[in-house]
């Protein structure tokens, strides 16, 4: 039987309902390789194992453990969470790593209280000293930046979308399946889904690189074309604040914040936008934010690497122009 090293850290890879593996995967490897030695757990429908298993060694996992659930695509979380136990209780893992999308969420709180282990939600980061993982959270709006690890065990942790930015070089894993005994516990059936195709050119807002955000200064919905447009010209992903969608420039799916979706890019850019600590609650982690205002006093600017006093509608064209001239 395959040897698990001592180091050892579990991640669920998410796998769409059509059986491909979720960018999300990427970070979580990347996170893992960091501080350990990756070990993916796929939890498929039957057939659709070994091509998600090959999708995790592209990014990076080194063993790959696949259970194939005929239930996997009728039970909503039950045969992952067995999974998860299965995989943990082979691995001894230091840490299991999940994404903090609503099903890592919802897995990684069963799994943790099935098991008896240490959960950390959102992390921003992972590092390791001498007494094994630490996990890295920003909270109360980004103000606080505070460590946990586990006291015992091995820590179950969701991490933050898009705010990992390590990655493991592509390997070729060695694949093993998993036999995983049902627990019988409730679940919820899934008796019909229909998967929403988005047609989108742009990226998914949870997890984009470049984000381009609007608020209420862009006065109407016919104006907020101007946030798509610098967002096309960066190939960013579109987010809005509260007041932005309240007003119905945009749909609540493109809301950053407190009650909306948190993002981790590389960079941000907020149009329009005060920088209320509801909205840096999403977004505060971001590398790289630039905020363009007319009020010198906005708070965004406290939190703006760089800031640009003035109306948008005079800057934005004009960045927009010069980003176009220097691709040409
Ligand atoms: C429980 C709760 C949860 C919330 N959750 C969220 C959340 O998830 N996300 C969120 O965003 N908010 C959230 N809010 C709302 C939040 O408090 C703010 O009201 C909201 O973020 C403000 O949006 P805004 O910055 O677009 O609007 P405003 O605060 O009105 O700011 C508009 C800005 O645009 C600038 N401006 C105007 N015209 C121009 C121009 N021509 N050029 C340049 N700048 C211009 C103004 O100077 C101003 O700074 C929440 C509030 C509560 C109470």
């Amino acid at each position: 039987m395959t040897e698990f090293a001592t180091d050892s850290i579990l991640v669920l890879v998410e796998v769409s309902p059509s059986g491909a593996v979720l960018p999300s995967a990427a970070g979580l490897i990347g996170a893992a390789a960091a501080i350990g030695s990756p070990v993916a757990l796929v939890v498929a429908a039957p057939g659709a194992g070994p091509a998600a298993a090959k999708a995790a060694g592209e990014f990076g996992a080194t063993q790959v453990l696949v259970a194939e659930r005929p239930d996997a695509a009728t039970s909503l979380l039950v045969p992952t969470v067995d999974s998860l136990a299965a995989a943990a209780a082979l691995v001894s893992p230091q840490a299991v790593l999940l994404s903090h999308s609503v099903q890592g969420r919802d897995v990684a709180a069963r799994f943790a209280a099935r098991t008896g282990s240490a959960l950390a939600v959102d992390a921003v980061g992972i590092s390791r000293d001498d007494e094994g993982p630490v996990v890295h959270h920003s909270v109360y709006g980004g103000s606080y930046l505070v460590d946990s690890a586990a006291s015992s065990g091995a820590i179950v942790l969701t991490v933050r979308q898009g705010a990992i930015e390590a990655r493991a070089a592509a390997t070729k894993p060695t694949i093993e399946t998993l036999e995983v005994p049902a627990s019988g516990m409730r679940d919820v059936d899934i008796v019909d889904f229909e998967e929403v195709v988005v047609a989108s050119s742009r990226p998914e807002l949870r997890g984009a690189k470049t984000v381009v955000s609007g608020g209420r200064g862009l006065g109407s919905a016919e104006k907020f074309a101007l946030v798509e447009e610098l967002a096309d010209v960066l190939g960013a992903a579109v987010g809005a604040s509260r007041a932005a969608v309240d007003a119905g420039y945009v749909p609540q799916s493109h809301q950053v914040g407190q009650t909306g979706v948190t993002v981790a890019p590389q960079l941000y850019i907020a149009l329009g936008i005060s920088g209320a600590i509801q909205h840096r609650a999403g977004m505060q982690t971001a590398k790289t934010i630039v905020a363009i205002n007319k009020d010198a006093n906005a708070p965004i600017f406290e939190i703006a690497d760089f800031g640009i006093v003035g109306d948008l509608f005079a800057v934005v064209p004009q960045l927009v122009s010069a980003i176009q001239s220097k691709r040409k």
